[in-house]
């Protein structure tokens, strides 16, 4: 769940980033964030990920109120969220399984259960073939399904995908919204920022346009899916 009642940011330099935004994405929610340069959209993904704090307003998310959230509560809370980025950033020098585990590796979880999740993860995402792979033996579109399965091994309640398919092959792209439109049938709430207006259209669901610092439109359109 994320809420923000009358957010505003302005930065230090004066510019004002976000301008009284009130928006709320339920649990089990699945949303495009869309918006050109400059709009305000990687703005508000600091702002959920408590990155940045609000000049003012209040930010909730996944039940804990950022404006009064404690600087040590920041890690447990930030485990609670699964990030997909652009770029995967995975590690270079560790294979598939390796990558995944790490995440769970750092945060201690028990060995008989590593062993048991990591495989898991890595069927939902199609690539149980390629465990023992690095990164650079994969294409685009194999290496962004790795780092959402990075993002889903802490079952985290809201994953939020920054432009995904940004470095993936058009064709490939319809291949990773499915995806993540597929976790979220599982219950995991996907806000999902894009350029992509083909991929948009075709998918249909919520749509939040960000346009100067201001939410312009937050309906829900069909997708090409549903015309027939
Ligand atoms: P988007 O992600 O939609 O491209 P941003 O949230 O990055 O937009 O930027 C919104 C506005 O805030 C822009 O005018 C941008 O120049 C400005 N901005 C972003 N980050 C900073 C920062 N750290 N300091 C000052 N201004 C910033």
């Amino acid at each position: 769940m994320v809420e923000l009642k009358n957010v505003s940011v302005t930065y230090s330099t004066g510019v004002d980033a976000l301008n009284n935004v009130s928006l709320k994405i339920n649990d089990g929610e699945f949303a495009f964030v869309v918006g050109s340069s400059g709009a305000g959209k990687s703005t508000l993904i600091k702002l959920i990920l408590k990155e940045i704090d609000a000049t003012s307003g209040a930010v909730m998310v996944n039940d804990y109120n950022l404006s009064t959230l404690k600087r040590k509560k920041i890690p447990e809370f930030r485990r609670t969220i699964g990030f997909v980025f652009q770029d995967f950033r995975l590690i270079p020098s560790m294979t598939v399984y390796e990558n995944i585990a790490f995440v769970l590796r750092v945060i201690d979880a028990p060995k008989k259960y590593i062993r048991k999740r990591v495989p898991y993860v890595i069927s939902l995402v199609g690539l149980q073939e390629k465990s023992n792979s690095y990164p650079n033996q994969l294409s685009g579109g194999e290496q962004q399904r790795v780092a959402i399965a990075r993002a889903l091994v802490n079952d985290p309640q809201l994953i939020i995908a920054d432009e995904p398919t940004g470095n993936i092959d058009p064709e490939l792209s319809y291949e990773i919204v499915d995806l993540l439109k597929g976790i979220n049938d599982c219950g995991t709430t996907i806000l999902m920022v894009t350029h992509e207006h083909d991929l948009v259209r075709h998918f249909g669901g919520r749509i939040i346009n960000i346009d100067s610092g201001e939410i312009v439109f937050d309906e829900v359109i069909g997708g090409v899916n549903d015309e027939d």
